[in-house]
């Protein structure tokens, strides 16, 4: 038996999605920017899916701008309105490389401090606002420990301090677990990624609030309203709309059972292993997101034991796995170093069952046992 405890990294699947797919892998594989009864299929299909996506996501069908996936659509957010009014940009140091990178790459970027929960110091964060800003990031759920940031907080501070200033928001993490058209209502951009949520990999998408300005940053026959350019990736743009409309209808359910089940998790896991920790506060994260460190043991080979035993998991941020320094995370949440290296990330999502949280508890207290005494 496997136990996939590596949600967070990416979702099996959703039968739904798949099912509405292969049409478009198959006999409907028009291009929507054509002009004939093949393409029209195409477009038509692609519109109802922006519908959906809308809905889902509080926005309107125009606000919808389709990107191949959460680091494009964060790339296009801080990049693309930049481009569009320049200006320092500010995010928090815990953000996911697509946005930290994205910031670091333009000619001013500030970080915003985080407190040993994991959540934006709004104060610290409004000293490195002022009207020149351009672009405030800040991710509704954190990848790695799962917090949930105070967004409606952070955006009463963009609006006093940088008032000209857009606020975007990483809700790639969030969407599975959060209402987001009420969690993100006060953002002016918002990012989502398919496959974090039951959908197929390389599709995403930004939310662009009306009246919000954003440059393109590809380049080419001016798809989406000249916002991103290149032929619609149709079956995938399906695919997540399916994925999306199911998670909604089954989300509150999903919380509440996932969330028993991470509690069972991790009270388990904390009661059988002597000096365990939780990183950041239970009450202020996602249900699927339970992590824990060890002292006394290397998170790398925790996890090829895992592994050996049947159990995916992570050590933190699976986009950066291979790296032997502590995460950026945990760093900045002031987590000390010989900590953060015996971190351990499970991740939960709709398919979890009692069986795989069995086996993570039955498997993963001898293995610290044998690293610590190894
Ligand atoms: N933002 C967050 C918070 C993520 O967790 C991820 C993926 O791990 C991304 C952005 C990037 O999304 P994608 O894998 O669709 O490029």
């Amino acid at each position: 038996m496997t136990a996939y405890l590596d949600n967070a990294a990416t979702t099996p699947m959703r039968s739904e999605a798949v099912e509405a797919m292969l049409p478009f892998l198959t006999e409907r594989f028009g291009n929507p920017s054509g002009s004939h009864a093949v393409a029209r299929e195409a477009r038509k299909a692609l519109d109802e899916a922006r519908e959906v996506v809308a809905e889902c996501l509080g926005a309107r069908p125009g606000e919808i701008v389709f990107t191949g996936g959460g680091t494009e659509a964060d790339n296009l957010a801080i990049t693309g309105h930049h481009a569009a009014r320049p200006g320092p940009v500010v995010c928090t140091a815990v953000e996911h490389h697509a946005v930290l990178h994205a910031c670091r790459a333009l000619p001013e970027a500030r970080l915003a401090p985080v407190g040993p929960d994991g959540v934006v110091d709004i104060s610290a964060l409004t000293d490195l606002l002022d009207p020149s800003v351009s672009v405030v990031s800040v991710m509704l759920a954190n990848n790695e420990v799962g917090t949930v940031q105070p967004l409606a907080d952070v955006a009463r501070a963009v609006r006093a301090s940088a008032p000209d200033a857009v606020l975007h928001t990483d809700a790639v993490q969030a969407f599975a677990w959060l209402d987001i058209a009420a969690t993100a209502a006060d953002a002016d951009l918002v990012a989502v990624s398919a496959h974090k949520f039951g959908g197929p990999k390389g599709v995403g998408a930004l939310v662009v609030r009306e009246g919000v300005a954003i440059e393109p940053i590809i380049h080419g026959g001016g798809q989406e309203r000249d916002r991103r350019s290149g032929t619609y990736n149709v079956a995938g743009i399906v695919g997540m709309a399916a994925a999306m409309q199911s998670t909604v209808a089954e989300r509150a359910a999903t919380v509440a059972r996932v969330q028993a089940l991470r509690d069972r998790l991790a009270d388990g896991l904390l009661g059988a292993i002597p000096d365990a920790t939780e990183t950041g506060d239970r009450a202020n994260k996602v249900a699927g997101n339970c992590h824990l460190s060890f002292a006394g043991v290397e998170s790398e080979a925790l996890l090829v034991l895992l592994d050996g035993a049947g159990v995916c998991a992570s050590a933190g941020s699976a986009c950066t796995s291979g790296a032997v320094e502590p995460s950026h995370v945990l760093t900045a949440m002031g987590v000390p170093a010989d900590r953060a290296v015996g971190s351990l990330r499970l991740s939960l999502g709709t398919t979890t069952t009692e069986a795989d949280v069995d086996l993570a508890l039955e498997v993963i207290p001898p293995a610290v046992d044998r690293l610590r005494s190894s």
